[in-house]
């Protein structure tokens, strides 16, 4: 059992002011495997007064040294594969699966914003005028439990490529996990004050790291209702801020397709990091004609769908990350019933022999109407529902009829024709034939996935401020 009790200020690890004890539980059979020590506001207090200074030399380091930082915070990732991996496991419950598909994304942050400096102007010319683009300031990043490190790395990676000092506030949940991180990023020989990290609650320290006039950024990955409280709070100050929220994504499966491998793939594609991913295609969108074949089919394939202890090679679903999501999972299903949408396979109730854990059945509804609640809201569990469409404009339509906009997928044999509904769905990300990710392309959200964007040149210049100087 491990005890986090000390922030990382200023280049080592510091005591805290909070007391306040959050106990850390195994998703898997709710041991306690821990605890961490919460801090309070003065704690974020000292944290930001560390990065406000470190500002001052940091902003000033040259293109060549933040590459050589980089590569070194990049090193000392990979160099903790192993640990980092079980660790997540551990913690969250995350499938081996998805834990080392999520460190790739961490060691990929360090190369991806490495390959963007190589190509980035930090000087440009707008008409006449010179613009500069100057770092914003001390950056504020507050992440979620879902795939805790690989967020901090790829902001902590910006923050890094545009000079930007940085205070994270990660979820009380992911404590262990965090740690590692700050193992590593102590260990890459980081100048005391860039990187600083106080645990603690969202109410408590995030909200302080919001308010905080001396921080000028707030980078946070979350849930819409909490990214609302975020915007509403850094308007004071004026601060910028890249919110990356919720999701609730339509995989839009054309009658060219192949059916038997587009919804096999829609079917483990939902049940991404057991179906606790921003990006889920979790509204599967079938012509009406297809709808009893697609029946068929995505039956056949829950019904391959491992659902078990993460640790495990081969399985597919893990526990849920806490008893209150395996509750609000629960509660979903149950409104899907009681909303009259058929359920093809699952349902409420945990998988026989995992009664230990936060364990969801993977569970699949059919007949679903776009505007039934379990359609419309963000469930975050193993819990996909199937709509079936007319035609394709209908299909568009049932597509964008949602308050989120974050990521899309289109399936059909026909490229062009799959670009051409793909253009008309409005989400910030639409994926052409299967799941796909490229760092360097901007990612963010419409309507209320989000505002602003992350990954390559888009996501940097989130952390500049353009400054023209006219001659
Ligand atoms: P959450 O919104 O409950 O918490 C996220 C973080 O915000 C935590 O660190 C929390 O402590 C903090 N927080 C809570 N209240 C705060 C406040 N008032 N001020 C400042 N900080 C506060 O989200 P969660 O349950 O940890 O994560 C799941 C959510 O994250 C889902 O909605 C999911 O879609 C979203 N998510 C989005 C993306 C994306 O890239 N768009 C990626 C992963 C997860």
């Amino acid at each position: 059992m491990r005890r986090i009790d000390k922030a990382y200020i200023n280049g080592g690890f510091a005591e805290l002011h909070g007391t306040e004890v959050f106990n850390l539980i195994s998703p898997v059979n709710h041991e306690k495997i821990g605890e961490v020590v919460l801090g309070d506001e003065s704690d974020a207090i000292k944290a930001i007064v560390a990065a406000k200074t470190a500002f001052k030399t940091f902003s000033k380091t040259s293109i060549q040294q933040r590459i050589e930082i980089l590569e070194k915070l990049k090193r000392s990732v990979e160099s903790k594969e192993k640990q980092l991996i079980e660790t997540m496991i551990l913690e969250y419950g995350g499938t081996r699966q998805f834990c080392t598909m999520s460190f790739q994304n961490m060691v990929g942050s360090f190369e991806h914003m490495i390959e963007t400096l190589h190509q980035f102007e930090f000087e440009r010319k707008a008409g006449n005028t010179l613009v500069q683009m100057v770092p914003v300031g001390v950056v504020g990043i507050i992440t979620p439990w879902n795939s805790s490190n690989s967020f901090i790395c790829n902001k902590f990676a910006t923050a890094v490529a545009a000079g930007c000092t940085v205070v994270v506030k990660p979820s009380e949940m992911s404590a262990l996990q965090t740690q590692l991180i700050i193992e590593c990023f102590h260990e890459a020989g980081l100048a005391d004050g860039i990187f600083n990290v106080v645990n603690g609650l969202g109410s408590v320290v995030g909200s302080e790291i919001v308010n905080h006039p001396d921080v000028a950024k707030i980078s946070f990955t979350g849930s819409t209702q909490t990214g609302k409280m975020i915007a509403k709070g850094a308007v004071d100050s004026m601060k910028r801020v890249t919110l990356e929220l919720g999701g609730k994504s339509p995989n839009i499966i054309l009658d060219d397709a192949d059916f038997t491998q587009a919804i096999r793939q829609a079917v483990f594609g939902a049940y991404m990091n057991s179906g606790q991913a921003c990006i889920a295609p979790t509204r599967l969108l079938v012509p009406q004609s297809r709808l009893a074949e697609t029946n068929q089919l995505a039956k056949e394939a829950a019904l391959q769908v491992v659902v078990g202890d993460p640790v495990n090679e081969n399985t597919n679903v893990g526990p849920m990350v806490s008893e209150k999501q395996y509750e609000r999972v629960q509660h979903y299903i149950q409104l899907g019933l009681d909303e009259g949408a058929e359920l093809l396979v699952g349902g409420k109730g945990k998988p026989e022999g995992l009664e230990d854990g936060n364990y969801v059945k993977a569970t699949i509804f059919t007949n679903v109407r776009n505007n039934m609640r379990i359609a419309q809201e963000e469930i975050f569990g193993p819990v996909l529902s199937i709509i079936s469409y007319q035609d394709e404009e209908d299909a568009i339509a049932i597509a964008n009829d949602t308050q989120y906009g974050l990521a899309a997928y289109v399936t059909s044999s026909d490229e062009h024709r799959a670009l051409k509904v793909a253009s008309r769905i409005e989400a910030g990300r639409v994926c052409i034939n299967g799941f796909k990710h490229d760092p360097l392309a901007p990612f963010g959200g419409f309507k209320q996935s989000g505002i602003g964007r992350e990954f390559g040149t888009y996501g940097l210049e989130e952390y500049l401020e353009p400054k023209s100087i006219l001659i």
